[in-house]
């Protein structure tokens, strides 16, 4: 006998569930790429897109992931030689920072580890350090998805604003757009960058970046613009061909359409709501478990965790024991950790993290809860008891403080 049949829930950090609807979405004939539907379905994605990264300026979209959205935003804000502050907390971070190396700039990393959020302060300080003004962009992960960090992208733009240095600021949302509440304009980011297959609720192969005017107008003089990635190539959706730097993503944009027409109807304000209140009973979940067991948030500070997603530790290997589990006995596939030990480490098997981020509501979450909970009893595994009902009673405490669908009016603006 097997518990786990019915509809699996892979609760790893992206790729997140998907909604039925973007899913029937896809299902219909290719259409014609040169005139139509598609085009219009396109140009109307545009304003959506900027309403969901809060900005009124320019959004490029790309037939990628994550990584090209990384290369596709390096290549239009630098030039060879250039340098980069790449401020780390986590493996994301690094990935960024890599991608920079490997493409010919200059890299000065500023590394806050991976349990603590990155310290403005020490932006400040190294941006008031560079007084001939080599640093041309400031990268931050928004979340980064390993550690389950989340940073303050307000305060570090306030930090950058305090020493009046120019250098662009350039955030990596893949993990938090559509999940963190997130102001681009507001924020005074210059550079957003996504990817469909996570807050989205979209396939994996679609990529996004938001750029300010200013970097729009820095980007004119990068030299490591190419044919692909050029934002420039990327604001007119008139001939999609050229637009998407050929075929365009036919299905994808169908379901994103979808997707982002249920997140209008829902509202950014709800959906940031959404996500924190449902962080909230995990959180609540493995305080109560750690009182009488050795799991532990990876980040302590409460103001510095994710909403999107959680990263957990018990003693090496309950956390591959527990995923196992999980996934043969409840039907629940939990992430394996990113960055938080070698692969071959011993420790590795200690760590792992739940996804918690797009199409997801009260429920999922308590299924998410009462099967580790479960797992920790069939297992042995120590841990205090009371997660499922620490859970339950946070969200009834919190019930009435999200607004539901129905109560925002299907408004998007907001
Ligand atoms: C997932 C993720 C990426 C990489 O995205 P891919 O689509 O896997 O290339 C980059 N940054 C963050 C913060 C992510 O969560």
């Amino acid at each position: 006998m097997s518990l786990s049949n019915g509809r699996h829930y892979l609760a790893i950090p992206g790729p997140s569930v998907l909604p039925d609807a973007v899913l029937q979405a896809m299902q219909r004939p290719a259409p014609n790429i040169y005139t139509g539907e598609l085009v219009d379905l396109t140009h109307g994605l545009i304003p959506d897109l900027k309403k969901i990264a809060r900005t009124q300026h320019h959004v490029a979209m790309y037939i990628s992931n994550g990584h090209g959205v990384w290369e596709a935003s390096l290549t239009n804000m630098i030039s060879r030689g250039d340098t980069v502050l790449a401020c780390l907390s986590g493996a994301f971070g690094e990935g960024w920072a890599d991608v920079a190396e490997k493409l010919g700039a200059k890299v000065q990393r500023l590394d806050f580890g991976k349990t603590i959020a990155i310290d403005p302060a020490k932006v400040e300080q190294a941006l008031r350090a560079d007084t001939d003004h080599s640093i041309k962009v400031v990268l931050v992960t928004h979340v980064d998805t390993a550690t389950s960090l989340r940073n303050d992208i307000k305060a570090i733009r306030a930090a950058i604003d305090a020493t009046g240095h120019p250098a662009l600021y350039a955030v990596d949302c893949v993990a938090s757009m559509g999940c963190e509440t997130f102001e681009m304009d507001a924020w005074g980011v210059d550079v957003a960058i996504a990817a469909s297959q996570k807050g989205l609720m979209t396939p994996a192969g679609m990529g996004f970046v938001w750029a300010s005017d200013k970097a729009l107008a820095v980007g004119q003089t990068s030299d490591m613009r190419t044919p692909y990635w050029d934002w420039n190539l990327r604001t007119d959706p008139t001939h999609l061909y050229e637009f998407f730097g050929g075929t365009p993503p036919t299905q994808h944009l169908y379901a994103l359409r979808t997707a982002v027409d249920m997140m209008m109807d829902e509202g950014m304000e709800n959906i940031w709501n959404r996500h924190a209140v449902l962080a909230g009973a995990y959180w609540a979940a493995v305080d109560a478990w750690g009182q009488g067991g050795d799991l532990t948030l990876n980040v302590a500070d409460p103001a510095q965790r994710s909403h999107a997603v959680t990263a957990l530790k018990l003693t090496e290997p309950d956390g591959t024991r527990l995923r196992d589990w999980l996934t043969e006995h409840m039907g629940v596939t939990l992430g394996i950790p990113l960055g938080m030990a070698a692969w071959d480490a011993p420790e590795w098997h200690g760590y792992f993290r739940i996804g918690h981020m797009g199409h997801l509501n009260a429920q999922m979450v308590l299924g998410v809860i009462g099967a580790i909970e479960t797992g920790f009893i069939a297992l042995g595994i120590p841990h205090g008891t009371g997660g499922v009902t620490a859970a339950t009673q946070f969200l009834a405490s919190q019930v009435g403080t999200v607004t539901t669908p129905a109560e925002a009016g299907g408004c998007c603006s907001g």
